[in-house]
């Protein structure tokens, strides 16, 4: 019989059908008489254990091997031996291969889809799945980003911590919760911290100021994404206390709409919401006196430089009416936070969580499909998952020092020292740096169906 398993140690002797598996009955091979580990004599043979592995799937089916093998007594002592089998994971009743390419697509297939490709019980799987995400967790590393954002996402029931490295757009990170209790030891414990120059987040963190204390290098920016929300807010503060001034009919023409067409920005308005605007303005100018508030205010960020955007904020100041309770007290917010929200323009780069916000779409997606997964597994999946960790890694290539030019090879002609200062060698050292998962690229998954 050809040997299909090449599996070392073993023969197969016989192949049959059973309920839509395929199932492979297989002898060991001879092998040494073992020694009894106590008496050190020679053991004796004593009947065959028969035992049934899971392994790779053959021909598209589920495959089981079953294995027969010798078994061995001490006669002095009775000690009973099986030899054992290294490519078995006898935990698992599984051969290793199968538990690597399970390990290989864990993170990118249903655990259902899983089970039925392979014949195994889908807690099976989950075991195995979550073993690897273990093995992962310690073995896999980031890089600390240098330009961080916080944000939060609902996942799986509750408020996730979701840590992005905005200069690569990736997650780096995500946390079970968002409290102090959580945040505190873990930027106490984060690996490089003095590579973090920048942390983007939310006014309304917690912990907000709590973590200079383990990250001595990072400034904070306080996301304009949040800031410019709330001259939204304010807005709708007015478009509530003055859509109630209309008159029925003109209430008719306005009333569905105005809302969302408030809260766009010029450019985003359809011509019949232009037109219906200049309705609202001439009906309620005050109502069109905020939209112009809100408007100079989302525009502050189109600044160069922090002397314009400060500038540009005192001019918007001095434009709000007092009787605008939302934007009076949008002044204060900002008064409160001040230096943190204009060292937006301090950041190298330009600092927004814009990108975690497109995380809720990711997350959306997970939580229909996370039934019956659990917060680690769906972590898991969307942070450690290949693809868009490869899309967000990147390979650097270094030329080889002359020093390490002797060990090099270059085709078939091994390089000597002398040689080594005539010629550059053009052999290099690839590393690959991984900054996490790339969110774009998340997106498009969640978008295309791939997520699961
Ligand atoms: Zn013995």
């Amino acid at each position: 019989m050809i040997d299909l398993l090449n599996l070392p140690g073993i023969t197969p002797v016989d192949i049959e059908q059973v309920d839509g598996e395929l199932v492979i009955k297989a002898n060991t091979l001879d092998s040494n008489i073992p020694k009894c580990p106590q008496c050190d004599k020679p053991m004796h043979k004593h009947g065959r254990r028969t035992n049934v592995f899971a392994d790779t799937p053959m021909q598209m089916q589920p495959t089981k091997i079953e294995i027969s093998r010798q078994r061995y007594r001490c006669r002095e002592c009775k000690t009973l031996h099986v030899p054992e089998l290294p490519f078995l994971d006898e935990k698992r009743n599984a051969t290793k291969r199968l538990i690597e390419s399970l390990n290989e697509r864990c993170l990118s297939k249903t655990f259902s889809s899983l089970a039925e490709d392979t014949g195994l019980a889908v807690n099976t799987i989950k075991g195995v799945a979550t073993d690897f995400i273990g093995h992962i967790e310690v073995n896999v590393r980031f890089e600390t980003p240098t330009f961080m954002g916080i944000d939060e996402v609902m996942l799986a029931g509750d408020y996730r911590c979701v840590i992005t490295n905005l200069g690569t757009h990736t997650m780096y990170d995500m946390l079970q919760h968002r409290t102090q209790d959580h945040l505190k030891p873990y930027f106490a414990n984060l690996p490089d911290k003095e590579k973090v120059e920048w942390i983007c987040t939310d006014m309304w963190r917690p912990f907000k100021r709590s973590f200079t204390e383990y990250l001595p290098n990072a400034k904070l920016v306080i996301d304009k994404f949040h800031v410019v929300k709330m001259a939204s807010e304010a807005l709708e503060v007015e478009r509530k206390r003055y859509q109630s001034l209309l008159t029925k009919k003109d209430r008719l023409h306005v009333k569905k709409s105005l809302r969302w067409m408030v809260l766009k920005r010029p450019s985003e308005l359809s011509p019949a919401e232009t037109y219906e605007l200049s309705v609202v303005r001439s009906k309620l100018p005050a109502l069109g006196q905020a939209y112009d508030l809100k408007e100079a205010f989302y525009r502050i960020y189109d600044c160069k430089t922090k002397e314009a955007a400060q500038q540009a904020f005192d001019n918007w100041k001095a434009a709000v009416p007092s009787e605008m309770k939302g934007f009076a007290s949008l002044v204060k917010t900002i008064h409160n936070h001040y230096d943190d929200i204009f060292a937006y323009w301090d950041a190298p780069i330009s600092l927004t969580n814009g990108y975690t916000e497109a995380m809720n779409g990711v997350a959306k997606v997970a939580n229909r499909m996370g039934r019956g997964y659990s917060y680690e597994v769906i972590r898991a999946k969307i942070l450690y998952g290949k693809l868009a960790r490869q899309i967000g890694s990147k390979v650097t290539v270094e030329p080889i020092l002359p020093e390490e030019v002797e060990h090099a090879t270059i085709g078939r002609f091994a390089f000597n020292k002398t040689l080594a200062f005539q010629t550059t060698p053009t052999k290099q050292k690839k590393t690959v740096v991984e900054y996490g998962a790339h969110i774009p690229t998340l997106v498009k998954m969640a978008e295309d169906g791939l997520l699961d």
